[in-house]
């Protein structure tokens, strides 16, 4: 028999949570408005709201915080930081940022100015408001496959080439400072890139001239997905795919909450210093100091530890993994998720979910608060709630999928964790036919209202 993966660490501190009773859930939710985002965490069982700086330290990370240099200029942590990213991602140049956005806006400073086009497959939100906030445009040319929530197709992150050319010869190469992939396009549902298709998108930008930068929050998944699903990829090492991942592009942008294992920091990757020279100043401007930039000493030692830790094979066998055990547990079930199964989180399709709501009731809310009262799960909606409302016509916007997010932190939970997880879903989905009423909104932002908005029954 072949072995199956297995965590390839064992515990020694654990935290401990505790199961709440359904009536304390109704009134803890109540009060909280049915929105997710403002329960305590003590409110909460098991957290899969985002997988975003909520993952577990190893020992030798901790052991790097107990050995981060705080000094202000030249920090042997920032020396240490600096060494893993050249080696691992082959880029010659860095600045540290206190996370993934502030890398955003300091490179964004450097290159983006009004009415320019920056053109990548479904740009993150943050991503997506630094370009906006600059009077740019953002344009998707995720490939068509990507919106189809039931169709099979390996690497549902690929830019389409096409639509890409057409907004190189639409506009001219002054308006376009920039192309962005980001691996794994967490919009599209954790869905990775494939290394020919960063190839063939490296090979247009040189043509027209532009230059190309990663999103690169989950690098070390989307190389797990081209080594285990590209062919040609089965036998290279993560390391070996990651290095050719980079050898295609100009720079990158890091959240390092996400695949660095660490629970703040990002950093901006490059390979040319007149860019560098450029983004430093911002860099000194908005973060700090070019030798920390935001972050302790202690935390870029950390960053430093989890870079490597976090492309590690087995470990990404087993991260992954998981998310996948819990989207077949679903599966099983027969609760509609999108597929394939994405790298950092599961998404429940709450329109198939949901036989008899009406989608005006918030049908992926309605179904994460089920949820949360259920067995004290917190998972996201991206949906209704989440989409806003029109800025002209002030109407609520229906997007075309309605999800609920289960996004999972890495090395906290364990498969029992992710089998209670399910039980909950599937004894909603037995009782969805009564689900005929959900909520509505009382009090909301003008705008990014799913943060703060309140509901109630209706
Ligand atoms: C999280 C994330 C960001 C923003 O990073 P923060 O660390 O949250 O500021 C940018 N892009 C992608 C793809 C992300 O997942």
């Amino acid at each position: 028999m072949e072995l199956p993966y297995a965590e390839p660490y064992k515990i020694k501190v654990v935290e401990s949570i505790r199961k709440s009773t359904r009536r304390e859930r109704e009134d803890w939710i109540k009060k909280a408005g049915y929105n997710l985002f403002r329960l305590p965490s003590e409110q909460v069982f098991i957290d899969l709201l985002t997988d975003s700086g909520t993952g577990a330290m190893s020992d030798n990370q901790w052991a790097e915080i107990m050995r981060g240099d705080e000094s202000y200029a030249g920090s042997k942590s920032y020396f240490k930081l600096h060494e893993v990213i050249k080696d691992l991602l082959g880029m010659p140049y860095f600045l540290p940022t206190h996370q993934g956005r502030a890398a955003e806006n300091v490179l964004f400073s450097a290159l983006i100015k009004k009415d320019d086009i920056v053109p990548g497959n479904s740009h993150f939100d943050t991503t997506k408001g630094h370009i906006e906030f600059r009077n740019a445009s953002a344009f998707d040319c995720t490939i068509d496959e990507a919106f189809d929530t039931t169709g099979i197709h390996p690497f549902k992150g690929n830019i389409d080439l096409q639509k890409l050319e057409e907004v190189f010869k639409k506009y001219p190469e002054e308006k376009i400072p920039l192309c962005i992939i980001t691996v794994t396009c967490n919009t599209s549902g954790g869905q990775p890139v494939s290394m020919k298709n960063i190839k063939e998108v490296s090979a247009l930008c040189k043509k027209y001239g532009i230059k190309l930068i990663f999103d690169a929050a989950r690098f070390a998944e989307n190389a797990y997905f081209i080594k285990t699903r590209e062919k040609g990829y089965e036998n290279k090492s993560i390391g070996e795919i990651v290095k050719q991942m980079f050898s295609y592009v100009d720079g990158a942008t890091m959240s390092s909450k996400k695949d660095a294992i660490v629970n703040i920091g990002g950093f901006i990757a490059l390979r040319d210093e007149e860019l560098f020279n450029k983004a430093s100043v911002y860099n000194i401007m908005f973060e700090g100091y070019l030798t920390y930039g935001g972050m302790a000493g202690r935390d870029m030692a950390a960053l430093a530890e989890g870079l490597i830790e976090g492309t590690d094979f087995q470990y990404l066998e087993s991260r992954i993994g998981q998310v996948e055990y819990l989207g077949k547990k679903l599966k099983e079930f027969n609760i509609p998720i999108q597929e394939p199964i994405g790298g950092h989180a599961v998404f429940v399709d709450a329109k198939r979910f949901m036989l008899n709501l009406p989608r005006e009731h918030f049908q992926a809310q309605t179904l994460a608060v089920e949820l949360y009262k259920e067995g004290g799960v917190r998972g996201v909606e991206i949906g209704t709630l989440l989409a806003d409302r029109d800025p002209i016509t002030r109407k609520n916007r229906y997007p075309d999928l309605e999800l609920l997010r289960l996004a999972i932190p890495r090395r906290v939970y364990t498969n029992n964790h992710m089998d209670y997880v399910a039980t909950c879903l599937a004894n909603i989905y037995e009782r969805r036919g009564e689900l005929k009423t959900g909520y509505k909104i009382v009090k909301e932002a003008p705008i990014m209202r799913h943060f703060t908005v309140e509901l109630e029954k209706v």
